[in-house]
């Protein structure tokens, strides 16, 4: 690749203190990072339902995921979820909490959802949307879950709910049960 600084051609290489090769610039030493990207997204809930985003787009054409994508520039991880939920369904939402992470070090992507109430009535299908659904625990669509960080979502969401609503942190890097 060329240098995003200068447009000269790029060496992968370590660096003096460092120890994973970085891109820089041959011509002007600039280092080109490449960090992982962060996805934002809600769990958005309304009395006993949640409430899921039947996907436009590939990947996962047809299945249903929760509303999120790429946090931007000068927002907040919670000013993302809602800026998605919004994009994606006219949600006007109210968070809550921080419901769990979901790391992908495989393509370094790094999701934070967050359980978040439903405070309008006029949600809808819009941008990268076919169809929006409130369903109640007992009839997710557990075999048209468009990825797996939502099937991880929505399963301990669904145990959390049976659990006296007591909606914990989750992680699936975290062993399931650890000892302080
Ligand atoms: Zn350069």
């Amino acid at each position: 690749m060329y240098c995003i600084k200068c447009g000269r051609k790029t060496n992968s290489e370590i660096i003096s203190g460092d120890n994973i090769p970085r891109i820089r610039c041959e011509a002007c030493n600039y280092i080109h990072y490449i960090n992982p990207k962060i996805i934002v997204g809600a769990l958005p809930f309304r009395d006993d339902k949640v409430l899921l985003c039947k996907r436009d787009i590939n990947p996962g054409f047809g299945k249903w995921t929760l509303p999120s994508g790429f946090m931007e520039m000068g927002e907040s991880l919670e000013q993302g979820a809602e800026r998605e939920a919004e994009e994606e369904a006219n949600l006007k939402l109210k968070i809550n909490k921080l419901f769990g992470t979901y790391s992908i070090p495989e393509i370094g992507q790094v999701l934070f959802i967050f359980i978040a109430k439903i405070m309008n009535d006029n949600f809808r299908a819009a941008d990268e949307t076919a169809e929006v659904n409130l369903f109640s625990i007992s009839n997710i669509p557990w075999d048209q879950i468009a990825f797996p960080s939502v099937e991880f979502f929505l399963r301990n969401y669904t145990k959390d709910f049976l659990n006296g609503k007591n909606f914990s942190f989750h992680s699936n890097f975290l062993p399931k049960k650890y000892n302080i």
